[in-house]
């Protein structure tokens, strides 16, 4: 993977450039990178949270009601840490809770 810095190639595991010490961007497939997120627990706003489920995995709505009630599950697999994050913040700012593997 290329620094999107100084263009220097470094190793796709690698987490900084080696030339200029910038962490990377890291959007090639190294598995160890990637995260899960998991539902634990959907709180009391479960319909916002089924909601939620919906437009990010783009289930329906029986297949979001059984994942809000059958905790933990996972809501999203093979995400970066940026993408998980994201994903943690919107789900607890209506109450859930949010696990990142
Ligand atoms: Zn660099």
């Amino acid at each position: 993977m290329f620094c999107h810095k100084c263009g220097t190639q470094n190793e796709d595991i690698a987490r900084f450039c080696r030339a200029c010490g910038t962490q990377l961007k890291n959007d090639s497939i190294a598995s160890s990178l990637y995260k899960k997120v998991i539902l634990m627990d959907c709180g009391r706003n479960k319909l916002n949270v089924i909601k939620e489920i919906r437009m990010l995995t783009g289930a329906g709505l029986a297949e979001a009601k059984t994942m809000s009630e059958r905790t933990p599950s996972t809501l999203k697999d093979n995400v970066t840490e940026d993408e998980a994050q994201q994903i943690k913040r919107t789900f607890e700012s209506i109450g859930a809770i949010i696990e990142i593997r």
